[in-house]
């Protein structure tokens, strides 16, 4: 017996399952096409180095794109069809990482910008990788923890494909986190057989995570903060922080940032924001959130949405949500000295004029927000090599790469006296482009 109508999600009587569909594949426009604003970002460091037409154009579009649609069975017996992706946007440098995303905002585009940025990213800090992102179009909110894992069991399996230890690394990014980890490296071993831990990185230590890996993220985007205010003059203990993302990223970021003296006074994430003049506490808030799923009720704090948030007067506004934050509609309102991109693509090419004409200090994301590929990276060799450092060795190695990063950023900016960004994606661009010539076009 046939179900009438294909599309409808009620059962039909001899099935036992019935199919919903849940794809999208609904491509976003004009300023915020975030592979249009990593082109456009493209395209301006291009201006300033000498590179021939057909390298820059190699480098211009992804390398390869995976586009699936899946089934997961619900636990109500339903399954649904999900979307996902896996963009590996150059491998000249070596194999290709970067992480997973589950949002129902996903789109083919989003993931080909996050891609191509990881490979700026890891040829800015010197590590040998090419850029890759994937996504599937979920809220991973809805889901229960047997779908949450049914889901990327089956993501996993599709995009083993393109996955392997020496081709492509996932980690976590938005929506995904360590557990989700663990499912990918134990789908993954269990269809080679063995326990291939060097296949993910930022997994639970317990299978071969890395210690420091969690905060990385948060704690590089701290040091690069820290440098900044030394550059610009500012005493960081009567400095203050507005931190938006209230996530992996930005909950390590707002309590390191305390930590160093600074006083931390709002913090927002998707649902709205808190704001308290006199500082707050991150790590109270971190147990509040944890305890009542929300930042609303924490004490003596006032409601603020995001849109005013990111206009509050502060020394640094560290943006770790997501990308599109700082649109040419906000920019003007950015009243804080220095901003730190946390996420990946917070502010647009239109905001980033905006930003600079005004002598904000912008902490590009591809620098400031790369300390989770680089203990990602650490992570990698550990497993290879079956040999794990302690915790103080990865912080201070991270430590160490992060300030010589930040460092050749702001010497390229002065040489070539362009802005941060442009200055941090000209070095990356100039070590791909010389790598690609050393290798030679194939055949
Ligand atoms: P996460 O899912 O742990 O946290 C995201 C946070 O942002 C949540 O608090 C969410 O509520 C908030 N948020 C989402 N949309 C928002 C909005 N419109 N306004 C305000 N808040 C909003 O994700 P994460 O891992 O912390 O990643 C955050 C950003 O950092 C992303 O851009 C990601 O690509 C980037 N990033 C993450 C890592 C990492 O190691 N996790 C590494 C490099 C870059």
């Amino acid at each position: 017996m046939s179900d009438k109508n294909p599309e409808s999600s009620t059962s039909s009587t001899s099935c036992p399952f019935s199919i919903s569909r849940s794809l999208t594949d609904s491509q976003t426009v004009g300023e915020e096409n975030a592979y249009a604003n990593a082109l456009a970002q493209f395209d301006n460091a291009l201006a300033h180095l000498k590179i021939k037409r057909g390298v820059a154009d190699t480098l211009r579009y992804p390398k390869r794109e995976l586009s699936v649609s899946f089934p997961v069975l619900m636990d109500n017996n339903d399954i649904k069809i999900f979307r996902g992706y896996r963009v590996h946007h150059s491998v000249v440098r070596g194999p290709t990482k970067g992480g997973i995303r589950y949002s129902p905002g996903v789109t083919l585009d989003e993931v080909r910008a996050l891609a191509m940025w990881m490979t700026w990213k890891c040829a800015l800090m010197n590590l040998p990788y090419g850029g890759a992102k994937g996504g599937v179009v979920v809220d991973p909110k809805l889901l229960s923890q047997r779908e949450l894992e049914r889901l990327t069991r089956r993501y996993a399996t599709e995009i083993s494909l393109m996955m392997g230890p020496e081709s492509d690394i996932p980690a976590p990014d938005v929506g995904t986190n360590a557990q989700v980890m663990a499912w990918i490296m134990d789908t993954y071993s269990m269809h080679r057989g063995f326990s291939v831990p060097a296949v993910v990185t930022g997994k639970p230590v317990e299978i071969g995570g890395s210690l420091g890996r969690t905060e990385a993220t948060g704690r590089g985007v701290a040091v690069t903060m820290l440098e900044a205010l030394r550059l610009n003059g500012i005493d960081p203990q009567s400095a203050t922080a507005v931190v938006q993302g209230f996530g992996n990223v930005g909950s390590v970021a707002a309590r390191m940032a305390q930590e160093m003296g600074l006083k931390v006074i709002a913090i927002s994430s998707s649902k709205g924001g808190i704001v308290r003049e006199s500082g707050l506490d991150p790590s109270a808030l971190a147990r509040h959130v944890e305890e009542s799923g929300s930042m609303l009720g924490f004490e003596n704090a006032d409601q603020i949405s995001n849109e005013e948030l990111l206009a509050l007067k502060c020394d640094v506004l560290i943006a770790a949500a997501v990308e599109n934050q700082i649109t040419s509609r906000n920019a003007d309102q950015v009243k804080a000295k220095i901003v730190a991109e946390g996420a990946n693509g917070p502010t647009t090419p239109e905001a980033d004029e905006i930003l600079n004409a005004k002598g904000v200090f912008i902490i590009p994301d591809i620098l400031c927000n790369a300390g989770g590929v680089t203990v990602s990276y650490l992570e990698w060799v550990q497993d290879l090599q079956s040999f794990f450092w302690p915790v103080e060795e990865i912080n201070r190695k991270l430590q160490n790469l992060m300030l010589k990063a930040f460092e050749s950023v702001m010497e390229c900016a002065r040489n070539y006296n362009v802005p941060n960004r442009e200055a941090a994606q000209i070095l990356a661009i100039k070590r791909i482009s010389d790598a690609l010539i050393i290798r030679g076009i194939y055949p």
